[in-house]
């Protein structure tokens, strides 16, 4: 068991996936988790599954692309919670091609989604943390982040924009005892990956770039996440972690 003062986590894209895997894994160590996701079925599933197994969880369906719709959403949690300790930065989306055949709108939607969303739930949510002196922000960005992926130039300019964002929000955030890390997840079974894991020969190529040769689980990702928000990790902060198997080292 790691250890956790009664604490509050906000894990956005938590209605999937990785999202989901923190979101459960922090409510097991009995921290009470906002559950966020774009559709209210999927955020309303992981927080009825937290429930159900005896922690305590909240859905909220929040569009992270609309700055606007996530100030409204803090401006109402905040009431209901004084302090949101912990803030997992996880919500994401691909829109994956080649640069000379990448629309505009295809740009912009990974870097709003991935990253400008961070910028939102941060300014908002930090502001409390800093009164209290203590908090936890983890950034979920990619391998693509760190080492590049043809055909990933939104992506990856997104995800290397978090790792930035982390590194200086760790600077900016130490004096209150707030520690910003990135975890840099590669190839997970996820929704997101399904089109690679379920075809035989693309997961086969990928995984000669992975040396432990298989692909991760979401809660593997989750472990590292959860770590990072315990007490224990007090002194780790605008660190990236790559969770990969090997393949950025
Ligand atoms: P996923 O299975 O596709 O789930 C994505 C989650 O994000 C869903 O809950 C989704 O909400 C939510 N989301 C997407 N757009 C949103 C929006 N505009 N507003 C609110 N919520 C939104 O993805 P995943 O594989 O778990 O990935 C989670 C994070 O890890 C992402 O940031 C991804 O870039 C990163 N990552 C993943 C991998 C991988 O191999 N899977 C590798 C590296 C990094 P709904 O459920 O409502 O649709």
């Amino acid at each position: 068991m790691l250890t956790f003062k009664n604490r509050t986590a906000l894990v956005t894209g938590a209605g999937r996936g990785i999202g989901r895997a923190i979101a459960e894994t922090l409510a097991r160590q009995g921290v009470t988790v906002i559950c966020v996701s774009k559709s209210a079925e999927s955020c309303g599933a992981t927080a009825a599954a937290i429930t159900a197994a005896g922690g305590r969880a909240k859905a909220l369906a929040v569009d992270v692309a609309d700055g606007a719709a996530i100030a409204k959403a803090s401006e109402e949690l905040l009431k209901e919670f004084p302090v949101i300790d912990i803030l997992i930065n996880n919500a994401g989306i691909t829109r994956d091609g080649l640069l000379f055949r990448m629309s505009e709108a295809d740009w912009n939607d990974v870097l709003t989604t991935n990253l400008t969303s961070c910028f939102h739930w941060t300014k908002l949510i930090a502001r409390p943390m800093t009164r209290a002196r203590w908090g936890r922000i983890v950034n979920i960005a990619s391998v693509s982040g760190v080492m590049g992926n043809a055909g990933q130039a939104n992506y990856s300019a997104a995800k290397a924009g978090m790792i930035g964002l982390t590194k200086t929000l760790a600077r900016e955030f130490a004096s209150r005892s707030i520690t910003v890390n990135a975890v840099a997840p590669g190839f997970i079974k996820t929704d997101m990956t399904a089109g690679f894991s379920g075809d035989a020969e693309i997961a086969g190529k990928i995984l000669e770039t992975v040396p432990l040769k298989r692909f991760g689980e979401s809660s593997e990702v989750a472990a590292m996440t959860a770590f990072l928000c315990s007490e224990e990790a007090g002194y780790i902060t605008g660190q990236v972690f790559n969770v990969d198997g090997g393949m950025a080292m």
